[in-house]
């Protein structure tokens, strides 16, 4: 048998952006700004076209999506002490920037989908008072936008988005990332375009932009911005921001840009290859997939799927047996968190008792990264390898017990 195929390599670099950053590398002009003024270089370059990428009037490269999730819930007027709903299935850099801006986490269920609960989240909004909603698009599923936004009118919510795993996802036609009043990304080397480290918040909201352009640490240099707010709302701001240090270098910029025109491939790439283990894995006893919405264009790099009765050790027995077959899953029912996964009782803060749904469905749920460049006949690897896995754990039935 063909063996199976790296799920951890990451999207590749193309040489072109390998070209332009030993360019900058020989200059050495890393930071985004220059004292003496300028055109901002390759991040105002970013901001400007990450901005038109989402369809949104202003971007803020940063270091990391985790760093934009701070800043958007700061300028949203998130201050320590404040409750801030958020949907019990995520990465830790999301708890964690509510803790970094001092707030504290209201969670919510989620659906068997992997989508927030929206009952769940009118009836925690109004029990816990809280104004701003950080929802976090995990692994790439958009729950029913249109509804959650009526009902954030409604309850007069502000929402921000997690979009670290949704750039090239949208909703009804519309970018995941242009819903709220800011929709952070990451640029991390699992996400969607690979610089390492990288983050980008985008917002149409000009005094949300001039707080992020401020806090991220722009000095007095913000007209180099791709994407600069009006010189009245910056004055307005300017002195009343702190200079957090959370910018982006160049390298990170240039190593962006080329990628941005490879998402429409790379996200038809990735999909197939979704599909086409979803179908072999809907088709296997035992397999629970989620149900996508036909509004929902995904954007799907990973895969989850769960395991029907399995307790405990049943599932650990499955993540070994496909481990040692070769396919590195994950799990996010570890009773101690496991490399990316954690789940809300491992967050500091959260109260895992708020979301007993979401810790049940998250108790089975697993996860496989994809890489770009899956043939079908790894496609087909991967599934069966999976599908080996649970028959092999699967709970013996004694052959001899009594009819
Ligand atoms: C990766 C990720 C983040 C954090 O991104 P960084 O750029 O590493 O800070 C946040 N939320 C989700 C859902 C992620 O997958």
């Amino acid at each position: 048998m063909a063996p199976l195929p790296d799920l951890g390599r990451p999207p590749e670099i193309p040489d072109e952006a390998i070209a332009q950053a030993t360019e900058l590398l020989r200059a050495g002009r890393l930071h985004r700004y220059a004292e003496a003024g300028g055109d901002g270089g390759p991040v105002a370059e970013l901001e400007r076209r990450f901005a038109q990428l989402v369809g949104r009037r202003y971007a803020v490269a940063v270091n990391s999506c985790g760093g934009a999730l701070f800043l958007a819930l700061r300028a949203a007027g998130v201050r320590p002490g404040d409750p801030v709903l958020m949907n019990a299935f995520t990465l830790g850099p999301v708890p964690g920037a509510l803790e970094h801006a001092g707030a504290r986490p209201v969670l919510v269920e989620i659906t068997e989908d992997l989508v927030i609960d929206l009952d769940d989240l009118r009836a925690k909004a109004r029990a816990s008072a809280a104004r701003v909603l950080m929802l976090s698009h995990m692994r790439g599923h958009l729950c029913d936008l249109d509804a959650l936004g009526a009902l954030c009118r409604d309850e007069g919510i502000t929402l921000i988005e997690d979009c670290a795993h949704a750039l090239g996802a949208a909703w009804a036609g519309h970018p995941a990332g242009s819903f709220g009043q800011a929709g952070c990304f990451s640029f991390q080397s699992g996400k969607h375009v690979n610089t390492g480290e990288g983050g980008v918040l985008v917002t149409d909201d000009a005094d949300i932009a001039a707080q992020a352009i401020l806090h991220s640490g722009s000095y007095q240099l913000h007209a180099q911005n791709g994407t600069p707010p009006p010189a009245d709302v910056m004055a307005a701001w300017s002195g009343r921001c702190g200079n957090f240090s959370l910018r982006m270098s160049s390298l990170a910029a240039v190593l962006a840009l080329p990628q941005l025109p490879l998402l429409p491939a790379r996200v038809a790439d990735w999909n197939a290859s979704h599909d086409r283990i979803a179908a072999r894995l809907r088709s296997a006893p035992g397999f629970v997939l989620p149900h996508r919405p036909q509004a929902e264009a995904y954007a799907q790099s990973s895969l989850q799927f769960r395991l029907r009765d399995r307790d405990h050790a049943g599932m650990a027995a499955f993540v070994d047996a496909a481990r040692a077959a070769g396919v590195w899953v994950k799990w996010f029912g570890r009773q101690a968190p496991e490399g990316y996964n954690s789940n809300p009782a491992q967050w500091p803060g959260a109260d895992p008792a708020e979301v007993p749904r979401a810790c049940a469905i998250q108790a089975t749920l697993c996860d496989i990264r994809l890489p770009l460049g899956l043939s079908a006949p790894d496609c087909a690897a991967v599934a069966d390898a999976l599908i080996a896995a649970a028959v092999q754990t699967a709970r013996k039935v004694s052959s001899d017990a009594p009819a």
